[in-house]
């Protein structure tokens, strides 16, 4: 919102009167005085009139998660433990999912009150990779690997799966690198060349891993920094 339409809407004054108040040098936003009356404010920016805070600051959150199998990754579920009820965090309330994992899926989940980068997160153009370790019920065969980076044609959304990094680490284990969040997505692509997910867990979303000293059902938030660092 500009600055000169939100001191309007909180101080019921004409926007011809906001605007004289903030050329006059009588407006703070975090902290400096703004004498662009287009500035651009949202809710996580400090406004202060004449020394008086018109508009308290949100506080911004990010935060990582190491889902546990049987959680939901949901913000309310009538049945089952959501990602939520893991957090406690008194502002807990204004978070959305940033994607979501099934619930019999494992590991990294992240949630923000920041609109802006849980968009850029999701946005199909960024690609922004995400990576699985996965356990099958039959062996992986080494075809798998082109088969995976060639793409699977799904016939309901009738598009072809971006390529996919598949490295095999194990007989039945293997690292996945997605582009992409399709609903099911690994286990109908392990579908697809015959084989059954019994594992699967999310390791890394762009360049934010899952530490090791995080366990199953903790949570933190991340600093901006490394909020930065997933896109
Ligand atoms: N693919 C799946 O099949 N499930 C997930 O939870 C994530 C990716």
């Amino acid at each position: 919102m500009k600055l000169d339409r939100l001191l309007a809407k909180h101080e019921s004054m004409g926007r011809n009167r906001a605007r004289a108040r903030i050329l006059g040098g009588r407006v703070r936003v975090d902290g400096g005085v703004a004498r662009q009356f287009d500035h651009e404010v949202d809710r996580f920016m400090k406004v202060e009139l004449d020394d008086v805070v018109i508009q308290a600051a949100e506080r911004l959150l990010y935060v990582m998660l190491y889902k546990p199998t049987g959680v939901v990754s949901a913000t309310v579920d009538p049945e089952h433990p959501t990602v939520i009820d893991l957090i406690d965090d008194p502002d807990r309330g204004s978070l959305h999912l940033v994607g979501r994992l099934d619930r019999n899926t494992s590991g990294l989940v992240l949630l923000t009150n920041d609109g802006r980068w849980s968009k850029a997160l999701m946005d199909p153009a960024k690609k922004v990779p995400k990576v699985y370790r996965v356990q099958t019920r039959d062996p992986i065969p080494a075809e798998a690997v082109a088969a995976f980076a060639e793409g699977f044609y799904f016939h309901t959304e009738d598009l072809v799966t971006r390529p996919a990094k598949l490295e095999i680490i194990g007989e039945r284990e293997a690292r996945l690198t997605l582009h992409e969040g399709r609903y099911h997505q690994i286990k109908r692509m392990f579908h697809r060349v015959g084989n059954l997910v019994t594992g699967l867990h999310r390791e890394q979303i762009g360049e934010l891993a899952l530490p090791d000293d995080l366990e199953s059902g903790q949570w933190r938030l991340l600093s901006k920094e490394e909020a930065g660092r997933c896109r």
